[in-house]
């Protein structure tokens, strides 16, 4: 479960800091899927990152798995984001240097994975491009990119995978892939997904939908009604 509690966050220094987060409280259950809507600029991406510990809090608390987050400091706030937060970004953030693989093996190894080769292939098949490990990102298309670091997100097993916008690159057939393919190993494997997005048909796939205005919550609402116990 993910557990914020009046969470104030400000970025940027002097003339040009920002008071963005404005006291968000929200409460994400383990294997729930969240869309995050809400007008450009509102803080949908500093939600995000700030749920999934890539941002430090003004003041508020985090807790993910009953950790507090705040009681880490930097090394163990980054160790336990590589052992719990899988990311995914509009724009892949491949290391173009890389292939495929070593693109999902390296982040593994430098985790201490000793498995990190075999576990990448089999991550790399599981996303559908187990023919394409030695190919580098600019030899592949933009889908099959957003597969790579897909499977790259989900190499370490984390307990959540945040997206910002993941289909915003790519076309609509293409990003539906991504989308049926995201939301599949997110069941498979009970993972909580957090996604942002202006695609509201997509965010009305997930079971919760929260939006966001200049830094608040506007609405939390349930997409479907749930069966009865
Ligand atoms: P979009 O839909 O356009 O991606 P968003 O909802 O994701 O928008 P954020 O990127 O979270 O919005 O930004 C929220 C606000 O914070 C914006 O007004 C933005 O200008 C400001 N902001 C974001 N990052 C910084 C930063 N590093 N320094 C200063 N201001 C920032
Ligand atoms: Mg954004």
């Amino acid at each position: 479960a993910i557990d914020l509690a009046d969470v104030h966050l400000s970025l940027g220094t002097g003339a040009a800091r920002v008071h963005i987060l404005k006291g968000v409280t929200l409460k994400i259950r383990q294997g729930e899927a969240v869309g995050l809507v809400g007008p450009s600029g509102s803080g949908k991406s500093t939600l995000l990152m700030t749920l999934g510990g890539l941002e430090r809090p003004d003041s508020g608390s985090i807790r993910i798995a009953g950790q507090d987050l705040g009681v880490l400091d930097e090394d163990g706030l980054a160790k336990f984001r590589g052992r719990h937060i899988g990311v995914v970004f509009q724009s892949f953030h491949l290391i173009p240097t890389m292939t495929a693989l070593e693109n999902v093996a390296v982040p593994l190894e430098l985790a201490g994975r000793r498995d990190a080769f075999v576990r990448a292939e089999a991550e790399l098949e599981a996303v559908g491009l187990g023919a394409r490990q030695a190919h580098y990102p600019a030899q592949l298309s933009g889908g099959e990119q957003q597969r790579v670091a897909l499977a790259r997100a989900l190499a370490p097993e984390p307990a959540i995978l945040i997206a910002d916008e993941p289909t915003g690159n790519l076309d609509e057939g293409t990003g539906a892939g991504i989308v049926e393919l995201m939301f599949r190993l997110k069941r498979e494997r009970g993972a909580t997904l957090v996604l942002v997005t202006h695609d509201l048909g997509l965010a009305a796939r997930c079971d919760r939908m929260i939006r966001i205005r200049s830094g608040h919550i506007e609405a939390d609402e349930a997409t479907k009604v749930e069966a009865a116990e």
